[in-house]
């Protein structure tokens, strides 16, 4: 065995997840054709915002962002948030963010505040959140439900058989909950949450997330395929292929989904805007 020690470098290199350094390296079957395609760029139109920090209290198994302990929250973000938005003239914006367990309220006021301010700032953009579950953090939902977002997005992210080795630190029940929850809070707020795939979840499990989903009263659907950040995450169990992602469509449609997107390229904030005005245009649609 051969010990480098790095006597050169002014900060020593710290590994992005400390956590899974000691993980054995998970190996991925090669990507098919038809993962190798560019994602899109919708910038201009609409973007994605992260707030509340860039490191998060948990570690979920899929997800390449940093674990730790993050730093104290910003006062001015929401503010700076709505700025950037009016500069950009953003049409549709998401703001998500980490995790936040070591806040009493999981980051739900700076929530709220950020959607209050992008409102006063820039009426006529439209608002979309893609919230952690808040769990264990009573009254949190409804501070940000009373913001008003137009789009209220939790993702699910996997079936619940898959939930201790995915994505240990959540709750299936929970996290539908919450979603049902924004819906008896204030029925105009559109719900979205979505799936990954090729986590090793069957099909019928799949189906029964739609029916979950479905339960909750939860508008719009996306499932798209895992993809492995690093040999330390979970591995891709399988490429579920085109045909299966678009009959995973169909079938959600016919359970009652105001829109649904599945593909393997199918990411929750992709295409946000555009997807609003279809999900506008298909509530509208419906109610006629
Ligand atoms: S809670 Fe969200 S941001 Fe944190 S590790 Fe899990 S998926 Fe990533």
């Amino acid at each position: 065995m051969v010990v480098v020690v790095d006597t050169v470098s002014a900060t020593p290199l710290r590994p992005r997840h400390p956590e899974k350094v000691n993980r054995p390296d998970a190996l991925s079957p090669p990507k098919p054709d038809w993962i190798r395609v560019r994602a899109p760029n919708t910038r201009g139109y609409a973007e994605t915002r992260n707030i509340v920090k860039d490191t998060c209290t948990r570690a979920c198994a899929f997800c390449n962002v940093k674990t730790g302990m993050p730093g104290a929250l910003d006062p001015d973000e929401p503010e700076h948030v709505a700025e950037a938005t009016f500069k950009l003239g953003l049409a549709h914006i998401v703001v998500t963010s980490v995790d936040r367990d070591d806040l009493a309220d999981g980051g739900a006021a700076h929530f709220a505040q950020t959607v209050r301010a992008i409102r006063a700032r820039c009426p006529a953009t439209t608002i979309e959140i893609l919230t952690p579950d808040f769990l264990r953090k009573e009254g949190a939902l409804e501070i940000v439900a009373a913001a008003k977002p137009d789009v209220f997005n939790h993702n699910l992210e996997t079936v619940p058989s898959r939930y201790l080795s995915v994505r240990p630190g959540a709750r299936y029940f929970h996290s539908v909950r919450l979603l049902q929850r924004v819906k008896e809070i204030d029925p105009s707020i559109f719900t979205k949450s979505g799936i990954m795939v090729g986590l090793g979840e069957e099909r019928h499990e799949v189906l029964q997330v739609m029916d979950d989903l479905r339960s909750a009263d939860v508008d719009f659907l996306t499932i798209g395929q895992y993809l492995q950040p690093t040999r330390k995450h979970h591995a891709v169990m399988r490429y579920v292929t085109p045909d299966e992602f678009s009959n995973f469509e169909k079938v959600a449609y016919t359970k009652g989904f105001l829109m649904v997107s599945a593909s393997p390229l199918t990411r929750s904030s992709h295409h946000a805007g555009e997807d609003f005005a279809r999900l506008r245009a298909a509530r509208a649609a419906r109610s006629r």
